[in-house]
């Protein structure tokens, strides 16, 4: 619920604190945000960068794979240790780049009943969905790369997976004692389907340029590797292809003659890191 997590945001105009009345949101200043019919508001500030939000169908596709459960394990690993680092603190769980909020939905479950989270996300539609996800899930349409609607020192936790990252505004985010955990895909994550189906492959430069835009906030405190079976059908192949970055890179026609080629069920690995961060102060 929005309600939950209101005392934390701040104006995306003026930085304030804001309020819930009825269907809109305000700050003292008079900037209002109208709460949509499905309980999340947009707090994007300026022209909002659409053209790298998710769309209806790459967020169909994420929701499909999402809940036949090819991820479970991951989501499990990462609920697990959330709950180590935030302990008793048990207070918000800000998800940068949330998509659909199945995350931080299992984090919360993991955290326990005090701990509510913030799912924040660029694609309104996805983030449509993160406002159903948990009943202590507030949803906010914001961009990731730009201040975040969020006051200063309010996160225990701050949660990134597969999203862009923002290190001066995390660590500006977090309380005292709070924690960054960072999920990204590992070096043979999919394997032979990067080649089978012409995806874009992981950067092998990728986990560098995480410390290197991270480690001027942050002091890395842990990275732990998770590897799994993904045992894929046809349409799960799809899926997969769809919700990542690849989306944007082949055409639909194309995708689905290469994907009819492969052996069904197709067994891939997942293959992600998984970082602890603490803020350097
Ligand atoms: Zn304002």
């Amino acid at each position: 619920m929005l309600q939950d997590v209101i005392d934390h945001l701040a104006c995306p105009v003026c930085r304030f604190g804001l309020a819930l009345a009825e269907r809109t949101v305000r700050c003292p200043n008079g900037h209002s945000f109208d709460v949509a019919r499905q309980g999340y508001v947009s707090l994007l500030s300026g022209p909002g960068a659409a053209g790298t939000a998710d769309t209806p169908e790459m967020v169909a596709a994420r929701e499909r794979f999402l809940a036949a459960g090819h991820y479970a394990p991951l989501a499990d690993r990462v609920a697990r240790l959330a709950a180590e680092l935030t302990g008793d603190a048990r207070g918000l769980v800000v998800d940068a780049g949330a998509g659909t909020g199945y995350l931080l939905a299992r984090v919360l479950d993991a955290a326990g009943p005090a701990a509510t989270g913030l799912a924040l996300d660029i694609s309104k539609h996805a983030i449509k969905r993160a406002a159903r996800a948990h009943p202590r899930i507030g949803a906010v349409v914001a961009d990731v790369w730009r201040p975040l609607p969020v006051r200063d020192g309010r996160a225990a936790l701050v949660t990134n997976a597969f999203a862009p990252r923002n290190g001066p505004e995390f660590a500006r985010v977090l309380a005292p004692g709070g924690a960054l955990v960072v999920v990204t895909p590992g070096p043979g994550h999919l394997g032979g389907l990067v080649e089978a189906l012409g995806l874009l492959s992981v950067d092998q430069e990728k986990d560098r340029r995480l410390a290197a835009s991270l480690s001027r906030h942050f002091t890395r405190i842990s990275e732990t590797a998770e590897e799994i079976t993904l045992t894929l059908d046809h349409a799960a192949v799809e899926a997969v292809v769809r919700m990542g970055p690849s989306a944007h890179h082949i055409d639909p026609a194309t995708l689905r003659r290469r994907i009819a080629d492969l052996p069904e069920p197709y067994v891939a690995p997942g293959s992600f890191r998984i970082t602890v961060w603490r803020p350097a102060r």
